[in-house]
């Protein structure tokens, strides 16, 4: 198969060159040339699948035969070593908890998954890769940790000064080794734009081999589709229609369901929930395209004015608004309503929703009708934003054990502007 820029259909690489560039030599995103569909008998035979099994059946459509079968099962049982169970909440709402993975965000599931298969193509290059990673807080987090230690990669985390929780900080500031933290004084959008210039930059090109690891790396997207069909999968009652809300920011996380749909997963339909960065939500309600600077909110890995991922839902639609509408629907969550939602379930439910899954399960209650089974992604453990969260529960939020180990590690860090020269030489300095 071959993978495309979305700026350019005639700009076709295989699969190792789309990972190992990240994003096309014309700053356009790669897309497979087709969607190819799972076979009925896989689908038929879900439920009695494991996720890494699924997982093999989703991902061997897009990597082989540049990796090969045996290669490509032992990525996948390495990079996805923790469940993904779906819950239930309450009457025809459930969560799929995509939280339990080594940073407690469900950015784990890419970017370990990346890591390993990056690492396997650049095995014989002779040569370090830089990978590049704006996070707006967990991307930084997860990348960090899906490489730490791997051979031959290093690793620069760009994350927005002031604007990470101190939990998330820690998981990417803590690790050393091959991981490099650069806090940037602006915000998220002057992260992401550090990342594109310097891929756009000749002379750092010349001397530097960079990658990067964001959302807009296909080897992250790809294995996202895969929990969709594990959602699935868990699903009692499969005969209703299926509503799936996704807390957005990037988009990553919905274009990777809206694949999964197009391979064949039996969902009717798929709300994008974000906070008030509503860009998304306002272009299906409007047509207006607006992208701005993101303005802070509690769910702050959702904080982005200019999705990047947003080139590809168009491309799967093939651009046209009213095909995106049939199938997607915005819903917008403010801060307020974030903080009440947390408090309303839990006293509801007992089940402690981060302000993400908030953002989610809310978009769901209000948009589902009796006649459907809705499922909403929890995207971050709740215990990576305490106070939010036990100021509307009243009570502490138990912190997984994964997340325990970096607490009392030192924070190491490097703070530079939001200009591109200075981060320039910083690169050219660190070769
Ligand atoms: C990154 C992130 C999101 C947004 O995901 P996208 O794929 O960028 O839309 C939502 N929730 C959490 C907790 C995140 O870390």
């Amino acid at each position: 198969m071959k993978f495309y820029s979305t700026n350019n259909k005639d700009l076709q690489l295989d699969i190792k060159d789309a990972v190992i560039k990240g994003l096309a030599s014309d700053n356009g995103l790669f897309m497979p040339e087709n969607i190819p569909e799972l076979q009925k008998k896989v689908i038929d035979n879900l439920k009695s699948m494991t996720l890494t099994e699924i997982a093999f059946e989703v991902l061997n459509l897009y990597f082989t035969p540049t990796v090969p079968d045996a290669k490509l099962k032992e990525i996948i049982d390495d990079a996805l070593n923790f469940d993904i169970p779906l819950k239930n909440v309450e009457g025809n709402i459930n969560v799929l908890e995509l939280f339990h993975g080594p940073t407690s965000a469900f950015k784990d599931v890419g970017a370990r998954f990346l890591a390993r298969v990056l690492s396997w193509f650049v095995k014989d290059m002779g040569q370090d890769v830089y990978v590049l990673a704006a996070t707006s807080g967990d991307t930084g987090g997860a990348v960090a940790n899906g490489f730490v230690d791997v051979p031959g990669i290093k690793v620069v985390v760009l994350y927005p000064s002031g604007m990470v929780s101190d939990r998330q900080e820690r998981q990417f500031t803590t690790l050393g080794r091959n991981i490099t933290a650069l806090e940037v004084k602006g915000t998220f959008d002057d992260c992401q734009r550090l990342v594109k210039s310097a891929f756009l930059d000749k002379e750092l090109n010349k001397k530097i081999f960079l990658t990067s690891a964001n959302s807009i790396n296909i080897a992250r997207l790809l294995p996202q589709v895969v929990y969709y069909f594990f959602a699935f999968a868990q699903l009692k009652d499969k005969n209703k229609d299926i509503a799936i809300a996704v807390p957005s920011g990037n988009f990553g996380n919905l274009t990777a369901g809206l694949i999964a749909s197009k391979m064949g997963l039996p969902v009717k339909r798929f709300i994008a929930a974000t906070n008030i960065n509503d860009v998304v939500p306002e272009y299906l309600n409007t047509g207006k395209y607006n992208p701005r600077t993101s303005v802070q909110t509690l769910a702050n890995a959702m904080d982005v004015g200019d999705p990047s991922n947003f080139v590809r839902i168009l491309d799967l639609f093939n651009k046209q608004l009213e095909n995106i509408k049939k199938t997607v629907t915005g819903y917008v969550v403010d801060d307020m309503q974030i903080r009440k939602t947390i408090k309303e379930v839990f006293d509801k439910t007992g089940y402690v929703l981060d302000p993400h899954g908030a953002c989610g399960f809310e978009s769901l209650k209000t948009q589902l009708s009796d006649v459907e089974q809705g499922i909403f992604l929890a995207t971050a453990h709740p215990a990576k934003f305490p106070d939010v969260v036990e100021e509307q529960i009243n009570q502490k939020v138990e912190m997984p054990e994964t997340m325990k180990q970096f607490m009392d590690k030192q924070k190491q860090k490097t703070e530079i502007s939001s200009s591109f020269d200075d981060f320039k030489n910083f690169l050219l300095k660190k070769q």
